[in-house]
């Protein structure tokens, strides 16, 4: 019996320790090929790039890094290296949490996004910062690949998995939670006497809402959130707020 194909991927860049260990780990029960950024690509969001060309380079037996995004990692493996679907698409180990609105910027994530909208099982893995142990959490996320390849997922659904920074054996399963930012820009001045700025100001706590992500992290368990990939608000279609003054409302939605 063939076993199944897992695309592991991440935004860290080919070179991180978490990867492999992941990867090694899928292996015990799955065949895996890696595509990575050749470099440090996080907060890449879901960037591909459009305008330049990309150079792939083999860096081992079955492990690639390409000059490009996680997203392009994860488009490029799919349709040009797996030799068939690979049932799930795994981002990281990433080193740092990726909880509520970190996702919108994640690079981890976007790759395991990537994987879904292919139509694998996305799986984006996320440890706390400064891991006094890595292997645990790294034996968790294994296991949630190896759960979504006993169990496919529902189609659209990408998990967001966090691991606290010292593992645990327990789990929860998650809504995304209210994660706050220090909302400062950085302004220096460069030798030439012109202001320069650094954005992204690291996390300030979050709020304390029961039953997300943040909160499971905080108490230090592992967190699975479930996200799906239909954005839509049907509430809002299904009764919308307001009327476009000078425009007719045509139709409905079916
Ligand atoms: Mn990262």
């Amino acid at each position: 019996m063939t076993r199944p194909l897992v695309l592991c991927s991440n935004d860290d860049g080919v070179h991180s320790p978490y990867l492999e260990m992941l990867a090694a780990r899928i292996e015990a029960f799955a065949d895996v090929l890696v595509v990575a950024p050749e470099r440090q690509r996080s907060a890449a969001s879901h960037a591909i790039t459009l305008h330049k060309p990309l150079r792939l380079t083999e860096v081992a037996p079955r492990r690639f890094s390409l000059s490009g995004t996680p997203v392009d990692c994860v488009y490029l493996g799919m349709l040009k290296l797996c030799d068939r679907p690979p049932a799930v698409v795994v981002s990281g180990v990433n080193d740092g949490s990726n909880l509520g609105s970190d996702v919108f910027y994640s690079g981890t994530v976007a790759a395991a996004v990537e994987g879904a909208l292919r139509g694998a099982a996305g799986i984006a893995c996320s440890l706390q910062p400064r891991a006094t142990d890595p292997t645990r959490a790294i034996a968790f996320a294994a296991s949630v690949v190896l759960a979504a390849l006993g169990e496919p997922l529902p189609r659209g659904t990408v998990l967001n998995v966090n691991m606290p920074a010292a593992g645990s054996a327990g789990y929860q399963w998650t809504k995304l939670g209210r994660r706050n930012y220090a909302q400062d820009i950085h302004e220096r001045e460069d030798p030439r006497g012109r202001p320069y700025y650094w954005v992204g100001g690291g996390p300030a706590g979050h709020d304390d809402i029961p039953g997300t992500d943040c909160v499971a992290i905080a108490n230090g368990h592992n967190s699975i959130t479930p996200m799906h990939l239909d954005l839509t608000d049907h509430g809002c279609v299904a009764a919308p707020p307001w009327a476009i003054a000078g425009f007719s409302l045509v139709g409905g939605v079916e």
